[in-house]
């Protein structure tokens, strides 16, 4: 990864240069930002710079023999440590049983979220499993590093996602954070640094990530794919996650209209049409999981911005022209109390739709649901 290839966050990328340059290389490092941003590009952008063979003074060459291996996330130096599943083949297992699958997880979506691999283990993952670092993976990480570097002047052990690291792991890495073996850097990518224990946090130099902005998500697919209001969009819908923005694009879901879908969904449960609700649920049950629950993650922002235009300034709402008119309308059946209720069953039916359930009856049971959420009074008066 070259750091020309990462859009956005262009004075922390200076910065990460500069240290480099200077010699000021920290030896733990944690890239903190939310899942979808540029915080795994940009520790491997950092990690092949600093063994670049043949950098420049902005970034690496990309042609070296250390790049080249940088690239396809081969280097015999870089150790990747990533959450794992216990599956029928593995009960033991650590990041090597499943370093491959990873590998062409990220290089086809560098902005792929720790959900999106857990995902990709479809119906391996049973049980619902979230994915953790076992203790076994300290040991290994331990006996690695007992080892001479093979050739690299900087051996990387770069632990994805380690706020899935149970206690155990945590303790057993604190010194090698404090204290790695000569030439051996540690850089840990999180999405989700309150999970950390703070004696890990206080080991570790943080450097926090920025949110894509939607000039950087027209930037990242090009003015040709992409126009800014579209950016906008899909920014708003996925709160800014590239690697779900990339997936939508690429599975077309973009060109699915999901405002007329849900505003047709709340008109027939509104009017409680049995029939239309049957027919409405059977179109929804051909689309695919990704699908179903992009429609579900609209519906739950959809909600949000009804409780802001009733109780916050429209300045404050993310809607388009169509969203708004709609909104005008519909809001007054949305309140602090059926919202809560909405939400949490919208919740509940993305994981479900995660474990694989039945679409058909999962939709059907969720709009039974919303005629009864929409027709709850509020029990007090607003405005
Ligand atoms: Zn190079």
């Amino acid at each position: 990864m070259l750091f020309k290839e990462i859009i956005g966050n262009n004075s922390l990328k200076k910065q990460l240069i500069e240290a480099v340059r200077n010699n000021r290389i920290s030896h733990a490092q944690l890239f903190s930002g939310k899942s979808g941003s540029a915080k795994l590009a940009l520790a491997l952008a950092y990690a092949q710079f600093l063994n670049c063979e043949n950098r420049s003074a902005v970034d690496s060459c990309g042609i070296c023999s250390s790049c080249l291996k940088f690239n396809n996330l081969s280097h015999p130096d870089l150790h990747l440590v990533i959450p794992v599943l216990k599956t029928k083949e593995v009960q033991k297992p650590v990041s090597d049983h499943f370093i491959g699958q990873w590998r062409n997880f990220i290089i086809n979506n560098y902005y792929g979220s720790l959900n999106g691999w857990i995902d990709s283990f479809g119906t391996e993952n049973k049980s619902g499993q979230q994915g953790a670092i076992y203790k076994d993976e300290a040991n290994n990480i331990h006996k690695k590093l007992s080892l001479k570097n093979y050739e690299a002047e900087y051996r990387v052990v770069l632990i994805w996602m380690p706020e899935r690291m149970n206690l155990e792991v945590s303790n057993k890495l604190l010194k090698l954070f404090e204290e790695p073996p000569k030439g051996t850097i540690f850089l840990l990518v999180t999405e989700n640094a309150t999970r950390l224990l703070p004696t890990i946090i206080s080991r570790l130099q943080t450097i926090k990530i920025a949110d894509f902005t939607s000039e950087d998500i027209v930037n990242h697919f090009g003015d040709k794919v992409l126009s800014l209001e579209k950016a906008k969009q899909l920014r708003n819908l996925t709160n800014a996650d590239l690697g779900k923005i990339t997936q939508i694009l690429e599975d077309k879901e973009g060109e699915l209209d999901l405002f007329t879908d849900f505003s047709v969904w709340m008109r027939l449960t509104y009017k409680m049409d049995v029939q239309g609700i049957s027919k409405w649920v059977d179109n929804l049950s051909l689309r695919g999981r990704k699908q179903q629950n992009l429609f579900l993650s609209y519906a739950i922002k959809m909600v949000r911005e009804c409780l802001i235009y009733n109780f916050a300034s429209n300045t404050l709402l993310k809607t388009n022209e169509n969203e708004f008119a709609f909104l005008t309308k519909f809001s007054p059946f949305i309140h602090e109390e059926n919202s809560v209720m909405i939400t949490e069953k919208l919740e509940e039916s993305i994981r479900a739709i995660n474990r694989n359930a039945n679409a058909k009856i999962l939709f059907f049971e969720l709009s039974l649901q919303m005629v009864k959420f929409l027709r709850l009074k509020r029990k007090f008066a607003i405005k």
